[in-house]
């Protein structure tokens, strides 16, 4: 097998195996304001159990929820089954400075949450026109439909409206060939059928095995140097800052040499070295430390205080940053 054949030193893992990027799913939520957002991702948190309070490795969130601010971050990960699925807000507001782009550039799925009473809303269309440009699978979920008004005759309308939406904003085929789901994120279940009252399993079940079903893992490579573009950046009286994004390529693990990277009209500069102190996978309030993380995963990591939003944090040999905005959509298959 590959793993028997890789040289020493070598990132390649065994399928199946903490590193290989199969087991991954990586999906944007996309949602107008009220239409549910919170309240879906603190269901599938708790029915993945990461609501068990745990060691936190982050002891500055109890001091900033202390404060009301969350930095609880817009990124998510999901035990579910043999997979692990990043979960990645978005913002329902205009743009500021290609926030939109770098959250469906990191990922291959979109779940679009939609009240069912309310049909699709202006806030999520702006969000939508990017994820689909970008060739993102979605997957809508019509949400609240235990409302006394929504029945299965409001569901196929909002479904129609929705397809058009898609069809507007230049969705391909593959892209309008969407799942619907059903649900209460308040009553915490999902069907895959209509239904008004919950399925016999009261939960999240069927909403995860469509996301693993039918968005497609990221196709990245292990054996390449490390990079990983950063989306997002917090502070952490602790650790100083905490660069989360996606491992483009290669394998980051504590204790490495890595350096922060930005392009500038001259070129790429190196802005930067360091060692990576900590590696955190995001679960709703809490961040559970890891060992490594591999192409195609979210992480979280601590140890290089200069490097911010579109800069990229690569290993030594790596002479060139990451473009800041994806621009070529990536190209996205099934197989
Ligand atoms: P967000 O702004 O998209 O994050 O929406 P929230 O999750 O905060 O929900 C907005 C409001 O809708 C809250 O009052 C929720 O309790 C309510 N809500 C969310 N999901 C459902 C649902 O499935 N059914 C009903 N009836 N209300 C819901």
């Amino acid at each position: 097998t590959a793993t028997a054949t890789a040289p020493v030193g070598s990132a390649a893992t065994a399928p199946g195996g903490a590193l290989d990027p199969g087991r991954l799913r990586n999906v944007a939520v996309i949602a107008h304001v009220d239409h549910g957002k919170t309240t879906l991702m603190d269901r599938l948190l708790r029915q993945c159990g990461a609501d068990i309070p745990h060691e936190r490795a982050l002891d500055s969130i109890d001091l900033e929820r202390e404060r009301g601010i969350t930095i609880a971050s817009k990124v998510t990960s999901i035990s579910w089954k043999d997979k692990e699925l990043n979960m990645v807000d978005t913002p329902g507001h205009a743009d500021f400075g290609g926030e939109v782009e770098r959250v469906v550039g990191m990922v291959e799925g979109a779940v679009l949450v939609v009240d069912a009473g309310e049909g699709p809303l202006a806030q999520t269309k702006f969000v939508l026109a990017k994820a689909l440009k970008y060739g993102l699978r979605p997957i809508l979920l019509l949400n609240k439909v235990d409302k006394p008004a929504v029945t299965e005759e409001r569901c196929n309308e909002v479904e129609s409206l929705v397809f058009d939406l898609f069809a507007n904003l230049g969705a391909s085929e593959e892209q309008l060939d969407f799942p619907v789901l059903y649900a209460s994120a308040k009553e915490g279940w999902a069907s895959s059928i209509y239904t008004k009252s919950p399925p016999d399993v009261k939960d999240m079940s069927q909403l995860l095995n469509a996301i693993v079903g039918h968005v497609p893992p990221p196709s990245a490579s292990l054996d390449a140097p490390f990079q990983m573009l950063v989306s997002m950046m917090e502070k952490d009286p602790y650790l100083g800052r905490v660069l989360t994004g996606r491992v483009t390529c290669g394998v980051v693990r504590v204790g490495d040499k890595v350096q922060g990277l930005k392009n500038t009209d001259n070129g790429t500069v190196k802005i930067e070295e360091g060692k990576v102190v900590k590696l955190m996978k995001k679960k709703g309030m809490r961040a559970d430390p890891v060992d490594s993380a591999g192409a195609g995963d979210i992480v979280s990591l601590a140890g290089l205080s200069s490097p911010t939003i579109g800069h990229t944090v690569a290993n030594a040999e790596v002479m060139t940053a990451l473009p800041t905005v994806v621009l070529d959509p990536p190209t996205i298959s099934m197989t």
